[in-house]
């Protein structure tokens, strides 16, 4: 099986993704590994920057006794004209246990995992998913809060652009959540009601802040410097609006300043961002075991 899309996932394996990272990730402090995918390779292949996505998934690989190998993109025949469906094939034919991609154009996950006889994990294509980035949200929110169940969840700022945002609003409501999306008129798909991050924020539980992806914008915002921020950034004084113990999140990397405060996004009481970062290891250790062992 592949993980694509949270629309791939059953209700069942989301559960057992979630309390699976949850084993591990009690497990990993400790330092703790297991070898259940022992002696087994993971190609990571990622044509867009990545930090936090392809660290994780070789470190998860790791933990799980397998070896992760990846693919410098702009050093390989990518860059000699090479198409996506030939580095498919190529990549097929030494017989991986799991490919990791991450690709700039919605649905290359899907072209690949065509090709390909061992699973394909989406570690986020272009606007439209990224599936193990929503797993792990659900998995830290769960582990901070205790459920997810009847909470409120804001996702603010560019909406339009945020694989995240797509991934996580159909898996929170999944799990009983209320998602609340709001950005810059500009920064909302056309198909969305757009709320202002004040109405989103308002008694919401935990408030995600999104980065403004200025590599995928066609025309510059214009704003000046500190506008962003006291228009739709998350400072202080709308954190204060939200519930009294809410949380905050962002999938990284943050624009400090920018989307959110820097003392916000580092204060321990509040932020989830570390633990977000701890949880994708846990989460993508449960989702490569799922795929490669077919079970967790
Ligand atoms: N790291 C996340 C992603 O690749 C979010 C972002 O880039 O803003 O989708």
């Amino acid at each position: 099986v592949d993980l694509l899309s949270i629309d791939s996932l059953s209700d069942g394996e989301i559960a057992e993704i979630l309390d699976r990272a949850n084993e591990y990730f009690a497990g990993n402090r400790g330092r703790r590994s297991s070898e259940r995918l022992h002696g087994k390779i993971v190609f990571n292949v990622f044509y867009e920057n990545s930090t936090r996505t392809a660290m994780s998934f070789a470190t998860a690989a790791h933990r799980l006794g397998a070896s992760a190998i990846a693919l410098s993109v702009e050093r390989s025949s990518v860059a000699k004209g090479e198409t996506l469906e030939d580095t498919a094939r190529t990549l097929n034919a030494m017989r991986p246990d799991a490919l990791v991609i991450r690709h700039r154009e919605n649905g290359a996950p899907e072209v690949v995992a065509e090709i390909m006889e061992a699973p394909v994990l989406n570690a986020g294509d272009g606007t439209n998913e990224h599936p193990t980035q929503a797993l792990l949200d659900a998995a830290s929110i769960r582990h901070r809060i205790g459920r997810i169940d009847g909470l409120k969840v804001a996702i603010c700022g560019d909406i339009r652009h945020s694989r995240v945002a797509r991934s996580n609003a159909k898996l929170l409501p999944r799990l009983g959540a209320e998602v609340r999306l709001a950005g810059p008129p500009e920064l909302m798909p056309d198909d969305v009601p757009s709320l202002s991050i004040d109405e989103a924020i308002a008694d919401a539980d935990v408030v995600m802040m999104l980065r403004v992806q200025r590599e995928r914008l066609e025309a510059e915002l214009g704003d000046a410097p500190g506008e962003y921020l006291s228009r739709y950034g998350l400072t202080r004084d709308r954190l204060a609006m939200a519930s009294a113990d809410a949380v905050v999140m962002h999938p990284g990397p943050m624009n400090r300043g920018v989307e959110i405060d820097g003392g916000i996004a580092d204060d321990p009481g509040r932020s989830l961002v570390t633990l977000q970062v701890e949880m994708g290891v846990a989460v993508r250790m449960a989702c490569l075991e799922l795929v490669v062992a077919g079970g967790v």
